[in-house]
């Protein structure tokens, strides 16, 4: 085998690698089957593919920021900030792992995937910064999805919060489609609890109407008791009525 095929194979290797790598926060969240880093850059992939031609952005560089922007995770993992890396080290380290996956292909790809790196890690274009939102937004709408999946609403809501506290989206396009899902989710989240309210409602109509029969069972089983208990006693005094009755008349005296 050539050297640059092995090389190629060797870059086919670390992008799927890219597959196996489990996505932290959700890992972090004990969230079951949790998508890969694979999973979530191809998704951004097709939002980017899918943004309308008047956005004013380079559609095909979005496309290609989106499927480059993790791609060192392979080598280093997905590092987040309860890694306890700073964001220095990791900045460092991402950088080296880009470079070297970089220059596994042939000149020209491998030099433009990692000058597209570098624009997204500075937030040195318009399409850096709408992938950035797209990284964002991407990562909420599957939270919003496990949530469902799962049937545990709001049990991801750190991510929203924190989102909503460290980033403000930088592209009014994005900005709509997030505010649009978080009132979805709170329109969803006010349904539940309107449908648990009613089934509290229903159960506790249920356990008074049980109530209800219980006592009248119980009323009605104390006024059986009551009745043979006056059986009972009028059955004990009959022998003493009949021993009346049969009391021998006396012998007549001879
Ligand atoms: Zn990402």
């Amino acid at each position: 085998m050539t050297s640059s095929v092995s090389k190629f194979f060797e870059f086919m290797r670390l992008i799927g690698q890219l597959k196996q790598v489990k996505r932290t926060g959700w890992v972090r969240k004990n969230v079951k089957d949790p998508e890969s880093v694979s999973d979530h850059m191809y998704r951004m992939a097709m939002i980017a593919f899918a943004i309308p031609s008047n956005s004013g952005l380079d559609r095909d560089k979005c496309i290609k920021i989106a499927l480059v922007h993790d791609m060192s995770e392979s080598i280093v993992g997905d590092l987040t900030p309860w890694c306890g890396v700073s964001k220095e080290d990791k900045s460092c380290r991402e950088k080296t792992a880009t470079s070297h996956i970089s220059s596994l292909i042939s000149e020209e790809a491998g030099k433009e995937m990692y000058q597209l790196w570098m624009e997204y890690e500075n937030q040195s274009s318009p399409e850096a910064i709408f992938v950035k939102d797209l990284d964002k937004f991407e990562m909420l709408f599957q939270a919003y999805e496990y949530e469902n999946l799962h049937n545990r609403p709001k049990s991801l809501q750190e991510f929203f919060d924190h989102t909503n506290a460290k980033h403000t989206f930088s592209t009014k396009l994005v900005d709509g489609w997030c505010k649009q899902l978080e009132m979805e989710r709170e329109l969803k989240q006010s349904k539940s609890d309107a449908t648990q309210s009613s089934a509290e409602l229903k159960q506790s109509k249920s356990d008074a109407t049980q109530s209800s029969a219980e006592l009248k069972q119980s009323k009605s089983d104390a006024t059986k008791s009551a009745v043979s208990l006056g059986k009972e006693k009028l059955d004990r005094s009959s022998p003493l009525i009949k021993k009346r009755k049969v009391d021998p008349v006396p012998e007549e005296k001879v």
